[in-house]
């Protein structure tokens, strides 16, 4: 926690005071520009307003979010000052889309499946069950046509978007029952929200939909039997390793989510190029600056759950995975049928799959099963 309470400290170094001076105008561009030819002119600073689906400093997610505008603000030099806004200081968390869409904001930080009831095919930008690796979906992204097809979706939004983060591979949950066989899926009250719920009611579970903040006492009473939540370093924070007996593993449901952050078009296309190319370098270091500090702290997390809190770790069968893998293939299939621009995204994102696959069994697998002398 003290390596928490350091980071938040951090982010909120990088906080600048709000001013109301309209953002991103064309002449605010042409006044930079000329800034550039003659240094020794004032030139106003662009001031942007980051909204956010994130609690305030909430691990990894919100301070993620800080250290984005902290690093847009230093790199540009403070030409270009980014103020972040929690969930509902500015806007309610669900509404950040919208804000930054009529330019209430110029940008946001938020994982894209929440978007999933106005835009379908966002949600695959996030993550799919049994789909890509941090690794593989950076590959994808940014070398395999998805940052096209992602930016493609987004326009008619006016939004630019760009991945700003990745979980790695999450937990598959926190349980109170055994799971055994395929037979013990039946039944089983867990709460999963998205399309890894949809995979596991497939299967025979029930899902329970109900807000983070009701989890722990749901699993206390046993309204609920299992959660999935995120990875050792979140889940540890939370505490639920007091209400749940076992922590399972792979998290077959989230195995790499991306977080983003997505731009006003008008603002954008309002900076000079040099702001512009900060920006999209600032989202990479912020990319790949989440997947270190999640692999790191999760790492230390798992420990002290082990072996101070004696989390019993489990790992699912492999038929239960079969069958979980079957029924994903069929949700996935489903949900991409019912909209054009969906089954566009899946499809790509399904060939480069199958490559990477192939590429990965004789290197990342092959390696890891060596270094491991299995
Ligand atoms: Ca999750």
């Amino acid at each position: 926690m003290q390596k928490l309470a350091n980071l938040s400290k951090l982010a909120l170094a990088g906080l600048f005071s709000l001013s109301l001076v309209a953002c991103g105008g064309s002449n605010e561009s042409k006044t930079n520009e000329t800034a550039q030819a003659a240094p020794a002119a004032k030139v106003e600073p662009i001031e942007w307003k980051m909204v956010t689906t994130w609690p305030k400093n909430f691990p990894a997610l919100g301070t993620g979010a800080e250290k984005l505008a902290t690093s847009i603000t230093e790199m540009s030099g403070g030409r270009l000052k980014v103020k972040v806004y929690a969930a509902g200081e500015l806007v309610p968390a669900l509404e950040a889309f919208d804000a930054v869409s009529r330019g209430t904001a110029q940008m946001g930080h938020a994982a894209s499946y929440y978007w999933k009831g106005k835009v379908p095919a966002a949600q695959f930008f996030t993550t799919t069950p049994f789909g890509l690796t941090a690794q593989e979906m950076n590959s994808w992204l940014y070398s395999g046509g998805g940052m096209e097809l992602w930016e493609e979706i987004y326009a008619p939004f006016n939004i630019v978007p760009m991945a700003a983060g990745n979980t790695g591979v999450q937990m598959g949950g926190w349980f109170n029952k055994e799971i055994n066989s395929v037979a013990d899926l039946d039944g089983l009250k867990m709460r999963m929200p998205g399309l890894g719920g949809e995979v596991i009611a497939k299967a025979g579970a029930t899902v329970v939909n109900m807000p983070g903040s009701e989890i722990f006492t749901a699993l206390q009473t046993g309204a609920i039997d299992a959660t999935e939540w995120v990875g050792p370093y979140n889940d540890l924070a939370f505490g639920i390793y007091k209400a749940a007996k076992y922590y399972y593993f792979p998290g077959w449901q989230e195995p790499g989510s991306a977080v983003e952050t997505f731009i006003n078009k008008d603002a954008f296309a309002a900076l000079p190029k040099d702001l512009q190319q900060i920006v999209r370098a600032a989202a990479r270091q912020a990319n790949a600056d989440m997947l270190d500090e999640f692999t790191a702290l999760n790492n230390s997390a798992l420990e002290t759950l082990v072996n101070e809190h004696h989390v019993q770790l489990k790992r699912f069968p492999n038929d239960v995975l079969a069958e979980l893998r079957t029924a994903s293939d069929k949700v996935m299939a489903e949900v991409a049928a019912n909209d054009p621009a969906s089954q566009k995204v899946y499809d790509s994102m399904k060939a480069f799959k199958e490559k990477v696959m192939k590429w990965h069994e004789i290197s990342e697998r092959a390696f890891i099963n060596a270094r491991a002398g299995e």
